[in-house]
């Protein structure tokens, strides 16, 4: 029986864009002062120097960002991200992208067999989708970054 791919968080990314390249982040565009949100915001312009007045509507954030930076996390991850500790759980590599269109930096996850050693700050990465936990009738979706060229 196949498992249905259901999104760990609901409105964050969309794994078919509507530019139709595939995975992308999904944000939050003030129409007043342009100010980009992620995770996305869509009750009020948390802009401080927001005119007022806007509307906050879905944009897809940038395929495509620079490794601003980034870690490994050696502990298991608290609830709600692990709720069995009996569960299996290896190492991660978190990786925080600056995305320079939005003007704003993001967190995530490096593929799976991407550690620190591997990254670099200035580093292009792009966004990818990712699973992060799966059940007997479930994938867990998430997004992943995984470098697209060298270290400058
Ligand atoms: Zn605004």
């Amino acid at each position: 029986m196949a498992r249905t791919r259901t999104p760990v968080v609901s409105g964050w990314f969309t794994e078919d864009g509507p530019d139709g390249r595939g995975f992308r982040l999904l944000g939050t565009r003030c129409s007043a002062c342009t100010a980009v949100f992620f995770p996305r915001e869509d009750a009020y312009c948390r802009n401080p120097r927001c005119p007022g007045g806007g509307e906050l509507a879905e944009v897809p954030l940038s395929p495509r960002g620079r490794v601003w930076s980034y870690t490994d996390g050696r502990y298991r991850p608290p609830a709600p991200y692990v709720s069995d500790p009996a569960a299996p759980w290896a190492p991660y590599t978190l990786v925080a992208v600056e995305l320079e269109a939005e003007g704003m930096v993001v967190l995530g996850q490096a593929v799976p067999g991407v550690g620190v050693a591997d990254l670099a700050v200035g580093m292009e990465v792009e966004v990818v989708g990712g699973v992060l936990n799966e059940d007997a009738g479930t994938v867990w979706t998430t997004w992943h970054f995984r470098p697209v060229g060298g270290a400058e």
